[in-house]
Order: C-alpha cells, then structure tokens, then sequence
C-alpha cells in the first residue's frame, strides 16, 4: 500500500492531487484483500483505470485508490469470447481480438479506456457501447466475489448499476468471426473519423457532459454559447469540439470545473437545459446550483 500518491499522471487530463493511499492488486485474491483493508479501517474505495475520463480533486482523494495489474489486467481469447481483465487497456483487447480474427470491439479503438471503466461507463462510440458485446462480469467488493450478468449490470447511456467499492475485475466479450485485415481496417477507419472531428492530440477527459436526449448535443449547444475557445486559468473548452476541455498547459482540475459550471450556466440560461456531466469526479468535486 503507498501512500500519498499522486493522481495527475494516472489521469488523461493531467490534473488533479494525490490519493491517500494507493494500490496496484494482481490477482482477485490481492484486491480482495485490499477492498477488506479499506472495509475495516472505514476508508472509501475508489478505483482508477486509464483515467480517460476522470476529473480528481486538485486537494486529492481521501481515499483507497486501485489500479489493476497483472493478471488483472490480461486478455485471452477463448473461441469467440473475449476475456479481458477490468484493467486491460481497450487497445490491447482490440489487439488480441484482432490477431485472433474476431470482429465487433472496432468501435472501442478510439475510446482510450479499459473493460472496467468501459463497463462502469457503458463506453460506446460509432453506435456500439459495451451493453452490445459485453456478456457478463467479474465484480469484486469487500464482501467478496460476484459475476452479474449484463442485464444485472443495467448499463444504458454512460450509465451502469456499478457503485463505489465495486470493482471490475474480469469482464466477458461476445465477438463474432472476422479476419484481422478487416477489423485492422474498420478500426483505422473509426480513428481518422474520429482524428477529423476531436482533439485526439490534446490532454482532456473525453466528453464533459452527457448528450441530453432529444437534444443536438452537448458540443453542440455549448458551442452556440459562443464558448469554443474560452479559457480559464490552463483548461480550454476545445476550438474543435466544446464537449471538450483541453489542458492548455498548467490546468488545474479547479480550472476545469469553472469551464464547466460556465458552459452549464450559459445553457441553461440561453436553451433551459441542464447539462449533466459524463466525466466522473474522484474527491469533493461539485458543480455549483443552477
Ligand atoms: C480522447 C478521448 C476520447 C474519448 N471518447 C470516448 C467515446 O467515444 N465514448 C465513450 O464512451 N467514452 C469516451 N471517452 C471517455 C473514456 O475513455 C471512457 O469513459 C472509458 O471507458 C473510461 O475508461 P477508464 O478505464 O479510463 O476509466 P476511468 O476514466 O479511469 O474511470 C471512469 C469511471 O469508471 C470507474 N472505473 C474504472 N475502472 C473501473 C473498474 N475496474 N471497476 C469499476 N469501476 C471502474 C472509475 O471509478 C470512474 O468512475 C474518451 C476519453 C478521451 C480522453
């Protein structure tokens, strides 16, 4: 267990200040016991995957913080399922689904994230999200061991039933036969339209607020406020989509949560809608009152 470790270099955005304590487990039978370490001194659980869309309090988190390694953090392939650890990187599992020929993890490829935050999220890109492949997954909490279906799971539009302390450790992936030409292809095809319409070289978080249903999106509506490009201390809502927020160089995480009580008051004043935000906040992070 280490102590006072900080968070910014576990995060896409660069920000944020250190967790209390902090721990890397291997195996189910580690995180088990690091879960029970918390459960009995009363300290909360937090779990941290490629950070790619996390905000972390720039005070830090008074908090357990995981990250999975090892074989928590494998991938193997076993016929047309895709075993991935909760902290195997997308890009690895694209990988092996690919040298193995299987097809239908291609719209992962431009979600810089792991099963576990993809299952905690319901991550999803180009009209696929986890809920289409995802069969069922390994969660682990201080009471121990559980597999809960996808249904049990509950995951819906960057939504899952997953609460604090749970963690991912193994999630199963129905893939179907492909050939690793084609799925190096789609793959491909899905990143240069994704270079052509985000900030794919910048530090962010990934998407700020969540798409209100009905609505024309997020970006959208923050970009008719006229915020495209407006700056606050280092953090910079993206001049190429405004459902970004870019580290211009020296952000703070404190930076960013002005951006974004700015963008969520300039629409709901201006459109009456309530953006709520998709990047998950670790520490005593809160949006001000509408
Ligand atoms: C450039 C960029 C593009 C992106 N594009 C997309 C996109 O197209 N679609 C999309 O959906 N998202 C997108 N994202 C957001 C992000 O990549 C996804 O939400 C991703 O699934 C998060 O995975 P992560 O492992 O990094 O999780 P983190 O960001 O580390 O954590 C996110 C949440 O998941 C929880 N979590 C992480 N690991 C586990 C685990 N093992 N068990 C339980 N809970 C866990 C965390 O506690 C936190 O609440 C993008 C981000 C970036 C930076």
């Amino acid at each position: 267990m280490e102590e006072n470790v900080p968070l910014a270099r576990h995060t896409t955005i660069g920000t944020g200040g250190p967790a209390r304590f902090f721990a890397r487990p291997e195996s189910i039978a580690e995180l088990l016991s690091a879960l029970r370490w918390a459960d009995e001194r009363g300290v909360a659980v937090e779990v941290i995957g490629l950070g790619s869309n996390v905000l972390v309090h720039d005070d830090g988190v008074d908090a357990l913080v995981l990250k999975l390694a090892g074989d928590l953090a494998a991938v193997d392939v076993q016929g047309e399922v895709l075993v991935a650890g909760g902290g195997a990187t997308n890009a690895v599992a694209l990988h092996r689904a690919r040298a193995a020929g299987l097809g239908g993890f291609e719209f992962a490829s431009a979600i810089p994230g792991t099963a576990g935050g993809g299952t905690r999220m319901n991550a999803g890109a180009y009209g696929r999200e986890w809920k289409d492949v995802l069969i069922d997954a390994v969660v682990v909490d201080a009471h121990g061991v559980r597999t809960l279906s996808r249904d049990q799971l509950d995951l819906s539009y960057r939504h899952s039933a997953l609460r604090r302390g749970q963690v991912v450790a193994q999630v199963r992936f129905r893939l179907e036969p492909s050939t690793p030409g084609a799925v190096k292809a789609y793959a491909a095809e899905l990143l240069a339209q994704r270079k052509a319409t985000q900030p794919t070289n910048k530090r962010t978080f990934g998407s700020v607020f969540k798409n209100p249903p009905g609505s024309p999106g997020a970006g959208r509506m923050i970009e008719e406020c006229g915020l495209k490009g407006h700056r606050i201390g280092g953090a910079l809502i993206s001049p190429r989509h405004a459902n970004f927020i870019e580290n211009a160089g020296g952000a703070t995480s404190a930076d960013c949560i002005a951006l974004m009580a700015e963008a969520r008051r300039r629409v709901h004043e201006r459109m009456g809608v309530t953006l709520e935000h998709e990047v998950q906040f670790l520490g005593p992070l809160e949006l001000p009152a509408l």
